[in-house]
């Protein structure tokens, strides 16, 4: 997200904005002036502005809803399609899931109702075709697209409000998982539709909206499926066994060595003790590499949050933690605090694969708290 720039931070949460989206301000700026001149740019720019503070105070329902139990938000982004809230984790009850997606459409729905109670203006769905036209009120066609941003968050797919609390309320009746898969579905054909009236009508923002959509129902699939093989083994029957170290006195140049005689693509900085210093990533060596040259200590170039998680804990467990933190790898520790494995996104992205081929079908947290024998998976 390298594309954002931070303009404030509310209640604990970054506001961002993608320059994308200054450069769609940018193009509604243009456009407006050389139709009208210098007052309908501004007013143009304004509208947009207005409309996206809708957008900002949406997501901040999200947030307030989630922070309600417990959930901290790291960031909200303006996108040229709207806002993303990135919440630290979503409530695993579907009562909570249901609130916190529906805390956003409400907030719109607020926002509209004090619109035309303060104007007074009847809102007819005309003035949703003409959100452009200058004859109709400001805040008219403000509190119209308020109604908007209500109806296409509640479409039943992912990544859309009602697509949450369409799955959370499936939840009540199956598990999550097949709840995910179904939700996952109904959106998937949803996007086809949205794909063909786009394509009949020669509207590229429907058929814009149904790839979103339908990229949006996939990913959530596959993230959904990963959490629920999560919830059946724990971390050191998916961790990486065998793996080369770094000591804290070596340099990068030495690292640079191990990373062309092995496969692995990040080491562990590992102390006399056996306890993780750091992880260094293969783009952190790089970085140094040319920064700072060859000599630099591989502690300092490793400059990512280092994260370690007990034996024995739940992978979907971990899986949170690494999503909170914001690491992209963490290692595994025996009671002693001992380094003895690592999980990295590649190998997260192998239990996937493996997953989807149903390994792991016995229930491993199941059957007991003290197995210390380390499963092999069949070849
Ligand atoms: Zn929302």
């Amino acid at each position: 997200m390298s594309w954002s720039i931070t303009v404030g931070r509310v209640a604990g949460t970054d506001v961002r904005i993608h320059l994308t989206f200054l450069l769609l301000l940018l193009w509604i700026g243009v456009a407006h002036y050389v139709d009208g001149g210098a007052a309908a740019a501004v007013e143009g720019v304004a509208f947009i502005s207005a409309v996206f503070l809708c957008v900002v105070l949406h997501e901040f329902g999200h947030a307030m809803a989630a922070r309600h139990y417990g959930i901290g938000t790291r960031d909200i982004t303006l996108l040229p399609i709207g806002g993303l809230a990135r919440l630290e984790r979503f409530p695993d009850k579907p009562g909570q899931e249901i609130v916190v997606a529906l805390a956003g459409p409400a907030v719109n729905v607020v926002i509209a109702l004090i619109l035309i109670l303060i104007f007074g203006m009847p809102v007819d769905v005309t003035a949703l075709s003409e959100v452009e036209s200058p004859q109709i009120g400001f805040f008219e066609r403000l509190a119209a697209v308020n109604i908007f941003l209500v109806v296409f968050n509640m479409i039943p797919a992912f990544p859309m409000d009602g697509g949450r609390v369409l799955r959370a309320a499936l939840s009540y009746r199956m598990d999550r998982f097949r709840a995910t898969e179904v939700a996952a579905s109904i959106g998937q054909a949803l996007a086809f539709l949205f794909g063909f009236l786009g394509l009949m009508s020669g509207n590229a923002i429907l058929v814009f909206i149904a790839i979103f959509v339908y990229l949006a129902a996939t990913a959530e699939a596959a993230s959904e499926g990963l959490m629920a093989l999560g919830r059946r083994i724990r971390v050191d029957d998916a961790m990486i066994r065998a793996f080369e170290t770094l000591r804290p006195d070596q340099s990068v140049d030495d690292a640079a060595d191990a990373l062309i005689r092995t496969t692995q693509s990040e080491f562990p900085i590992v102390d006399g003790d056996g306890r993780l210093r750091a992880f260094l990533l293969r783009s952190e060596m790089i970085h140094a590499l040319k920064a700072s040259g060859p000599r630099t200590p591989v502690l300092q170039a490793a400059t990512g949050k280092t994260l370690t998680i007990r034996a024995g804990t739940r992978l979907d467990r971990a899986l949170n933690q690494m999503q909170q933190s914001g690491a992209t790898v963490f290692g595994v520790t025996d009671q002693q605090d001992k380094l003895i494995g690592y999980i990295s996104q590649e190998n997260i992205g192998e239990l996937m694969m493996l997953g989807e081929a149903n390994w792991h079908k016995r229930d491993s947290v199941g059957s007991g708290e003290n197995r210390t024998v380390p499963r092999v998976p069949p070849a």
